[in-house]
């Protein structure tokens, strides 16, 4: 599997592009708001999109969907909690904070626990609603790397007093499955680097906090 991020937009959201060598059937996550950069990095590549995943509704993670929906006319997966913020520019925050308001429909509906194909490869939907009430990460499958969000980052976790944040569930997540992850676990979050989870246990205090 391969993996590319790229950084866009006013929030510095990290968007990633991943695909498998063998097909190079290639899957989005949180496209951000530059659809050109990453239509740029999939035709450079001759890389086959497959499908535009969402981990969260939120507006500066969404920006670009629907122009890779125009070119590539692949679907958009998101949480099922969180199908109604995709279409809601309130709820998504793009009424506030965007240029454009931003309202679109899902086409697949996640559940925890499901995995999404993407050639040989697979991602597992793992539910942590705190920051949204659909927030996902995504596992690759036998490897160890985790997207997660903005449900935990390098240093800190998401902001909870969003719309429809909850700190209750924010620590029953990180509680119950982003504390289950092993120290070689890389995470890869929706904003900031990268860290293993071994450097989170040891740095990221709102993490250490949660787990009170
Ligand atoms: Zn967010
Ligand atoms: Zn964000």
């Amino acid at each position: 599997m391969n993996l590319k991020r790229f950084t866009v937009g006013m929030l510095e959201t990290n968007g990633y592009v991943l695909y498998d060598e063998d097909t190079l059937k290639t899957c989005v996550i949180d496209p951000g708001d530059e659809g050109k950069t990453f239509i740029e990095y999939i035709e450079k590549n001759h890389l086959k999109l497959t499908a535009v995943i969402l981990t969260h509704h939120h507006y500066d993670h969404i920006g670009a969907v629907s122009q890779l929906k125009k070119k590539y006319d692949v679907p958009v997966y998101i949480h099922k909690k969180d199908i109604i913020g995709l279409s809601d520019p309130t709820i998504n925050y793009s009424a506030s904070s965007s240029k454009e308001k931003i309202s679109m429909q899902a086409d697949k509906i996640l559940s925890d626990g499901e995995l999404i194909n993407i050639g040989n490869t697979a991602l597992e939907v793992v539910h942590t609603p705190g920051h949204t009430h659909g927030s996902i990460c995504l596992k690759v499958k036998d490897e160890n790397i985790i997207f997660t969000g903005d449900t935990i980052f390098n240093v800190d976790i998401g902001r909870m007093d969003l719309e429809d944040g909850s700190e209750k569930k924010m620590k029953n997540s990180i509680k119950n499955k982003v504390s289950k992850w092993s120290d070689d676990v890389i995470i890869y979050p929706g904003h900031g680097d990268c860290a293993t989870m071994k450097s989170v246990r040891e740095k990221n205090r709102e993490f250490l906090y949660m787990l009170k």
